[in-house]
């Protein structure tokens, strides 16, 4: 048989990257919009490299799968670790939608965005004894607890603060996602999560312990799975969990069914709202349960972009780099997950112009700050600018100054105005806390 010819083996083109994303079109005049803001004019007034945000495209997106989830009585809780920025938490506190938070610097941010305490979850597998305290003292609606030993922890701060602590417990359903192995959560080696078959035993002893209210079960598979298919497979378990629970006289009243619906970066689709809702559907709706879900990358992923100018081209032998002012300390994820994003030219002229591959890359000192490889792109003259798409999920929150390079700025855009949601970074801050020790002066 002759080798099929695999077309998906071509990246997407320019025009196929815009025509997948709505929310950006290209202007003859303007260049390259977001939610119609040009983002050339964002750039002029900002610099770069900046990250900018459709407040739009997030509403939207959160309306469609609370949409998807109708008749079921699920609430969303974002995951803000995808993108903390105060107005973004703004959009979604004001969409009414509640944040899971992973540790007190999440919380006090959620806090400051006017989230409301019993809109908040805390997950994560290693709250400290301090957290737990700050979140009880706050008043959370929940502590998703990922071990017996951390339950004897919480049990104890609950006592000290006088206060009882919601808990819910959860599970590791051993249940391999299709994802990039540092995205996944939810296989028995994982550090995440309570072995399924130590539920049982554990919340019939979490009911016993002093400060503890058990409501129920969470489960949280790993990140950007685009089938229904885990998502079934694990919610399956947690309603077999949630019977023998009941079973045993144990009161289960939620279940938290976590996040994880990818997104499409390159020609593959996307997570499904409608899909994820049939896989909660068939496996917990009928179990009269207070259903959460915990999306972050599904809801902001799509909704930003990564504004970056040409520093400079520079040709080696048969290799062509574009060397940009965005780095892997902006957006780590092609370094740390050989992550794939779309790169466009915010310029019309340049979107039309012959393209031949490129390599597109950061200034800083290390090989793998790449931003993709033998890209299909035309000759961007220094000074030109690109997009890099779908960056605004584990975008700016993953950054760092390495090289000494400052975090860049944030912008949100609303219709046709838009404004500075996270100021750059002055480069003085970099060493505003190094101190000099008495011996060195
Ligand atoms: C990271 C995380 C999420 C969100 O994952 P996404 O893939 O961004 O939807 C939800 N819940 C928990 C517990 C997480 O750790």
């Amino acid at each position: 048989m002759a080798p099929d010819i695999n077309i998906s083996d071509r990246p997407p083109s320019i025009a196929d990257l815009l025509a997948a994303r709505p929310h950006l079109t290209m202007h003859a005049m303007d260049g390259l919009t977001l939610e119609g803001a040009p983002l050339n004019a964002i750039a002029d007034q900002v610099g770069t490299p900046v990250w900018v945000y459709g407040f739009g495209t997030i509403r939207s997106r959160l309306r469609s799968l609370n949409a998807a989830m109708a008749g079921m009585n699920v609430a969303v809780h974002f995951a803000m670790k995808a993108n903390d920025s105060l107005a973004v938490l703004k959009v979604i506190g004001l969409a009414g939608a509640g944040v899971d938070v992973v540790s007190s610097g999440e919380l006090r941010r959620a806090l400051a965005a006017g989230i409301s305490a019993q809109n908040i979850v805390f997950s994560g597998v290693g709250k400290t004894a301090g957290e737990m305290a700050e979140a009880l003292a706050a008043g959370i609606a929940q502590l998703n607890v990922e071990s017996a030993e951390e339950l004897e922890t919480l049990s104890a701060v609950a006592v000290r603060c006088g206060r009882v602590a919601n808990v819910a417990l959860r599970v590791n359903p051993d249940v391999a996602a299709p994802t990039h192995t540092k995205i996944a959560t939810g296989r028995a080696g994982d550090k995440f999560g309570i072995a399924h078959h130590e539920i049982v035993s554990l919340y019939a002893h979490a009911a016993g312990l002093p400060g503890l209210r058990p409501v129920g079960l969470a489960v949280h598979i790993g990140s950007q799975i685009v089938s229904a298919g885990p998502f079934r497979d694990a919610y399956a378990r947690i309603a077999g969990l949630v019977r023998e629970l009941r079973q045993a006289g144990l009161r289960v009243e939620v279940v938290d069914c976590g996040g994880g619906l990818g997104i499409g970066y390159r020609d593959e689709p996307g997570g499904s709202p409608a899909a994820l809702a049939g896989a909660i559907r068939a496996t917990l709706a009928d179990l009269d349960l207070r259903l959460m879900i915990e999306p972050g990358r599904w809801l902001v992923g799509p909704a930003g972009v990564l504004l970056a100018s040409v520093v400079r081209n520079k040709r080696t032998g048969e290799n062509r780099f574009v060397i940009l002012d965005a780095a892997m300390n902006d957006l780590i994820r092609p370094a740390m997950y050989e992550a794939w994003h779309g790169i466009v030219p915010v310029s019309a002229a340049d979107a039309i112009m012959p393209v031949g591959p490129a390599d597109i890359v950061g200034p800083v000192c290390e090989s793998g700050d790449l931003f993709a490889r033998a890209r299909p792109l035309p000759d961007l003259a220094p000074g030109a600018r690109v997009a890099i798409l779908d960056s605004g999920a584990y975008g700016a929150v993953m950054s760092s100054a390495y090289n000494a390079r400052p975090l860049a700025a944030e912008v949100m855009v609303d219709g046709d105005t838009w404004a500075v949601i996270r100021q750059r970074q002055p480069v003085e801050d970099l060493w505003a806390r190094d101190v000099i020790p008495p011996f060195l002066k």
